[in-house]
């Protein structure tokens, strides 16, 4: 680790440099934010990566949402999630600031809700173990729905509200975070890694999203998802991201305001990003049967991305094992997003300062133990090792 009072470095030209600071492998939104932190910071940076903003993030809804994403067995996950999205409010100004440009972030909040008996049955389970974790949930009758947001389905028989998720543009965040890492001083580099032995750098951030299980060996394994972009003639009829259960599909409707909705999405334990008749079939009735008038919408763009998905869900974040210079940021699954803030200045501070955050200790790499103790030796091929751990199934969420 880099290790160095900041500033030390600031002003120079990483490019005119055979050796910067940090390297960081993938220009997701976990490896620029993590560019934009250090170089802000005064360190030498170089992200590499053919085509940034390409994984996962392309396809990303972009909620940040720690109640609604609070799942059973999940609890030290639930309490970085929860961090994190403290931290974005300061985050977006910070780095508007930077970047001369907005990244979308809404405060509205979110709206779960159960499309029938059933579905509502489920929805209150989750809600009461939500509630039972200190989360706010605040249950709301059909009519309450309705007065919050009268474009929802008069059939739906409740929901409830979690006034602290919110949402931002996943590809408003990666414009803004390449512009202020480059401003900040940051080089990229439009190249792929092969191998880690390429890259000299006094420190590596291996951040390459589901490229990182061939790179270093760690159990990241691709997650599909399928995803719709709508767009209404105006403004979307409703302002709160809708998150809901109908008919025993789990959907959600992401509003916003130049008329883009998102509707998303599968979770497929497939490598493919081919995009079918049935995931559009499902998504679109799901959201119409929640918010009808999104029927009347342009379907503009059906995608599938591939979540780097990890074997307990939580992000990898820290040292390879027994290489104390290559750094994993990486296995951020469904929440790379929200757990951007979180992990860029949790990285950034371990590089700078070499002592880790106590916040870290629940998601070292060791902690997957064998798979991840071998890790430093590539993986034979794209999410394998991680395969082998979660044999294939389909889910849908
Ligand atoms: C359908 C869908 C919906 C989602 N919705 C949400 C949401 O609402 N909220 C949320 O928080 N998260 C969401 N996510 C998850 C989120 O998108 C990911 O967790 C996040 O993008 C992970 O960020 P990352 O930077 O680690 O990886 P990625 O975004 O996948 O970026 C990885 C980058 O690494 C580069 N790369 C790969 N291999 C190499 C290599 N060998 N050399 C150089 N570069 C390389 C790629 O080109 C890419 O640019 C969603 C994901 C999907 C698919």
């Amino acid at each position: 680790m880099v290790s160095k009072p900041p500033g030390t470095s600031r002003g120079s030209n990483p490019n005119s440099l055979s050796t910067p600071d940090v390297a960081v492998v993938g220009a997701g939104p976990i490896g620029l934010a993590i560019a934009w932190r250090c170089a802000a910071r005064g360190l030498r940076v170089v992200v590499h990566d053919p085509d940034p903003g390409s994984g996962a993030a392309n396809a990303a809804a972009g909620m940040l949402a720690p109640v609604a994403e609070a799942y059973f067995g999940e609890h030290e996950l639930t309490g970085l999630l929860t961090e994190s999205a403290a931290r974005w409010p300061a985050f977006a100004a910070e780095l508007a600031a930077a970047a001369g440009t907005d990244v979308g972030y809404r405060s509205e909040g979110t709206l779960m809700v159960g499309l029938t008996t059933d579905d509502l049955a489920v929805a209150r389970r989750l809600w009461a173990y939500q509630q039972g974790l200190g989360l706010p949930v605040t249950p709301l009758r059909p009519s309450e729905l309705r007065d919050r947001e009268p474009a929802l389905s008069p059939r739906l028989r409740g929901g409830a509200y979690a006034g602290t998720d919110h949402q931002v543009d996943p590809r408003r965040l990666i414009s803004a975070l390449r512009t202020a890492t480059e401003r900040a001083g940051g080089v990229l580099v439009p190249t792929p890694v092969q191998r880690l032995t390429e890259v000299t750098a006094g420190t590596t951030v291996v951040a390459a999203g589901c490229g990182s299980a061939a790179l270093t060996g760690l159990p990241v394994r691709p997650v599909k998802g399928q995803v719709l972009r709508l767009r209404a003639p105006e403004a979307p009829g409703f302002q709160h991201v809708i998150r809901g259960f109908a008919d025993g599909e789990q959907v959600y409707l992401v509003p916003r305001p130049d008329g883009e909705v998102v509707v998303g999405a599968t979770s497929e334990e497939r490598t493919d990003t081919m995009v079918t008749s049935g995931a559009v079939l499902r998504l679109l009735r799901a959201a119409t049967d929640l918010v009808p008038e999104v029927a009347e919408y342009e379907l503009v763009e059906a995608l599938a991305g591939l979540r780097p998905g990890s074997p307990d869900n939580a992000p990898i974040l820290g040292p390879l094992p027994g290489r104390p210079a290559v750094l994993a940021a990486t296995g951020h699954h469904r929440h790379g997003i929200v757990l951007t803030p979180v992990t860029a200045d949790l990285i950034a501070d371990l590089i700078v300062t070499g002592t880790p955050d106590p916040l870290l200790a629940p998601f070292t790499p060791e902690r997957l133990g064998p798979v991840a103790a071998a890790a430093g030796s590539p993986a034979p091929a794209h999410g394998s090792a991680a395969a082998r751990l979660n044999p294939q199934e389909e889910s849908w969420s």
